[in-house]
């Protein structure tokens, strides 16, 4: 089989093209293949499809995937037609995309590794330069989104992560029936929010729930925006453990404090993971000693106590129940002497309706909060995104479940 053959074969040419000439480039670890089309063949315009005839010519490359570890670049003088309706225009060949220097294939590639690994790992790989590898992540999401259907979203989750510097933000919007990403909006601000929602009405008709954290910009947006908000807003179980941690952490260094200071030792030491870990993750790691402790008559035992009855209050689902236990469980609080509880608890007790719809939807913000854990990582891997653009958009590249490769390969 003579090389152009070969070649023709490999990278799938069919008529009117075809390969003309190959040459290999020993020094430069390079073959170039030329392709190009049979004479008087007509071909359709890029806008409408009507055939037109080739006006002229422009010279193209590409960069295809290798060939025996050799650099392979495909040439090509590509038509432009001139179409009555829609003027001159360049066609456009079955090997690559419009626009795009690297071939179909390359970018199908390119998009599956870059999944995989950072954009500078892919680059190197590849080689080809990191502004290359971003342009190709970048053109992947802009084919996703224009491919994307807007379906109706019926539990919806809204939460913040930090960008770049500790007090940026971006608002996560996630879909938590499809679990995916649909948008990222800047900031955290009422406003950009409420915009979003009404621009999404058509959406969110079906919408039963949205979880978040007992923030009032977001409660705000999505009262002013959604019907029966109060019905749908659901205060899921990871935040309001949060909150209950953070108080216990507090007790906790405060008593430590006191203890150190006063007898120059504690029995808190190195036990601060043990307090706030999870009944689940806690069983496994904590020494035998740590049973003792929490019986002691310690107040971080105390506030530990209120922590963990209020995270197994979760397992009622009954409206009237749950109302019942946490009213039980906030006098507790109120009356416990220790004021980071009291202040959860009073923080509780004014968002409690929300929490209420949160045990009765068995809604809850978990796999956002992954989400959230994936993105964190994601910065720490590309050593913190140039913009928040680049930031979005790798986002979107990697959590929202867009059909990213180029056409005819999906
Ligand atoms: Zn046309």
């Amino acid at each position: 089989m003579q090389d152009k053959e070969l070649y023709e074969k490999l990278l799938g040419i069919k008529a009117p093209w075809k390969v003309i000439d190959v040459a290999l480039d020993m020094q430069k670890s390079c073959v170039t293949v030329k392709l190009g089309h049979a004479k008087g063949v007509q071909f359709p315009c890029p806008v409408c499809g009507v055939l037109c005839s080739v006006y002229d010519h422009e010279a193209r490359r590409w960069r295809h995937l290798d060939s025996c570890g050799f650099m392979t670049i495909l040439e090509a003088e590509v038509p432009r037609i001139s179409c009555k309706d829609h003027g001159v225009k360049q066609v456009s060949v079955p090997w690559a995309e419009g626009g795009s220097r690297f071939t179909a294939l390359f970018e199908a590639i390119a998009i599956s590794l870059l999944k995989v690994a950072s954009l500078s790992d892919v680059a190197k790989v590849l080689r080809i330069s990191w502004e290359e590898a971003s342009g190709i992540m970048e053109r992947a999401v802009k084919r996703g989104l224009k491919r994307r259907v807007a379906l109706p979203v019926k539990a919806l989750a809204i939460d913040e992560t930090s960008f770049q510097k500790r007090h940026e933000y971006v608002t996560v919007l996630f879909d938590r029936e499809r679990d995916c990403v649909i948008d990222i909006l800047d900031g955290r601000k009422k406003e950009t929010l409420q915009r979003w929602l009404k621009e999404h009405q058509e959406s969110l008709k079906e919408l039963d729930s949205v979880t978040m954290d007992m923030w009032d910009a977001y409660i705000g947006a999505v009262k002013e925006t959604i019907a029966d908000a109060c019905q749908k807003i659901c205060f899921d179980r990871f935040h309001v453990a949060q909150y209950f941690t953070k108080a216990v952490d507090k007790v906790r260094a405060d008593e430590h404090r006191y203890y150190k200071a006063k007898y120059g030792t504690s029995p808190l030491t190195k036990t601060r993971y043990m307090w706030l870990r999870s009944k689940e993750s806690r069983s496994e790691h904590a020494p035998a000693s740590f049973a003792a402790l929490s019986r002691m008559n310690l107040k971080t035992a105390r506030a530990w106590r209120i922590k963990e009855s209020a995270l197994e209050l979760w397992t009622l689902t009954d409206r009237k129940d749950s109302e019942a236990a946490w009213r039980r469980l906030l006098g507790w609080t109120a009356r416990c002497r220790l004021p980071p509880m009291i202040e959860v608890g009073r923080t509780i007790r004014s968002y409690l309706w929300g929490i209420l719809n949160a045990t009765v939807k068995r809604a809850t913000n978990a796999k956002v909060e992954s989400v959230n854990a994936i993105i964190q990582k994601l910065k720490v891997r590309a050593c913190g995104f140039r913009n928040r653009a680049r930031f979005k958009m790798a986002i979107l590249f990697h959590y929202e479940k867009l059909s990213l490769l180029p056409e005819g390969l999906t």
